[in-house]
């Protein structure tokens, strides 16, 4: 099947409208706290991963012209736009929070505390590149770098029973006091699309008392959004400056029609019948 110029056309004309599907979704209206979402920023070969220079290019054109907040902040404010990772890649710390630093842009780290220092070899998340040790956590924090949970062991939550949940969730925040000193920022579900967690995930989540939690179901999130299932944006190595500049912008709010397997391959596909890599 030929998606491309189908996907193409439809794109252009979303780009051209605000994304707007009467009835379906719509851009979301401003004030709009729009959060993105990225993995390793460095050399691994996977959909996820951002090029270095790629990263840089977005986050200097990022703080030169919209207000990034701290993710808690930026909920609080209802606008806005945050930064956060997820996994706890050792590129986050040698690769992104420098140019994060130079920037002054506030950023979240979700890590999967019970493997770090060891590398996160599952499904989508496959590839080589280590996440970071205890010791490198508390530096990427010294940064200015804010810490969350990503579970302990990045199970799919919807798969678990209570007793399961419990102890991916509740062990990830004990870690974090343990091992930093202070409550994690927040909280990140694994995979994160609708089907990969459930109603007894987030209310585990509240109750272990995180300030915030992301979903990565697709868009913005309008004030008054439910702060324990926040919407993000993805960005990953089939972006380029335009789509980055597009999806911040809200042009691509569409994309939270694709919030499946099959749609997110449809992006990429889009992606790269526009050239990109
Ligand atoms: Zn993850």
């Amino acid at each position: 099947m030929d998606a491309g110029p189908r996907l193409k056309a439809a794109v252009k004309r979303a780009l051209k409208h605000g994304a707007a599907i009467p009835g379906k979704v719509v851009r979301c209206a401003e004030p709009c706290l729009r959060i993105l979402t990225y993995h390793s920023v460095g050399t691994r070969k996977h959909d996820m991963n951002v090029a270095p220079e790629d990263f840089r290019a977005q986050m200097e054109w990022l703080a030169a012209s919209h207000e990034v907040l701290p993710l808690a902040a930026g909920v609080e404010a209802g606008r806005g736009i945050a930064v956060t990772f997820d996994d706890g890649y050792r590129d986050n710390l040698t690769n992104a929070a420098p140019v994060l630093q130079a920037l002054g842009i506030p950023a979240t780290v979700f890590v999967v505390t019970g493997r770090l220092g060891q590398t996160l070899d599952l499904g989508d998340h496959a590839g080589a590149s280590g996440l970071m040790t205890w010791d490198e956590v508390r530096e990427i924090r010294r940064m200015g770098v804010l810490v969350g949970a990503h579970t302990v062991s990045h199970r799919r939550l919807a798969a678990l029973n209570e007793a399961e949940q419990r102890a991916e969730i509740e062990g990830a925040a004990r870690h974090i006091e343990q091992h930093l000193g202070q409550p994690a920022a927040g909280f990140a579900y694994p995979f994160g699309a609708a089907a990969d967690y459930n109603a007894l995930s987030v209310r585990i989540v509240r109750e272990c008392g995180f300030p915030v939690a992301a979903s990565n179901r697709y868009g913005g999130n309008r004030p008054g959004a439910d702060r324990w299932q926040l919407r993000r944006i993805w960005i990953d190595a089939t972006d380029t400056l335009p789509t980055f500049k597009a999806k911040v912008n809200g042009e691509l709010d569409l994309l939270a029609l694709l919030d499946s397997r099959v749609g997110l391959w449809c992006r990429r596909a889009f992606n790269r019948s526009l050239g990109i890599r």
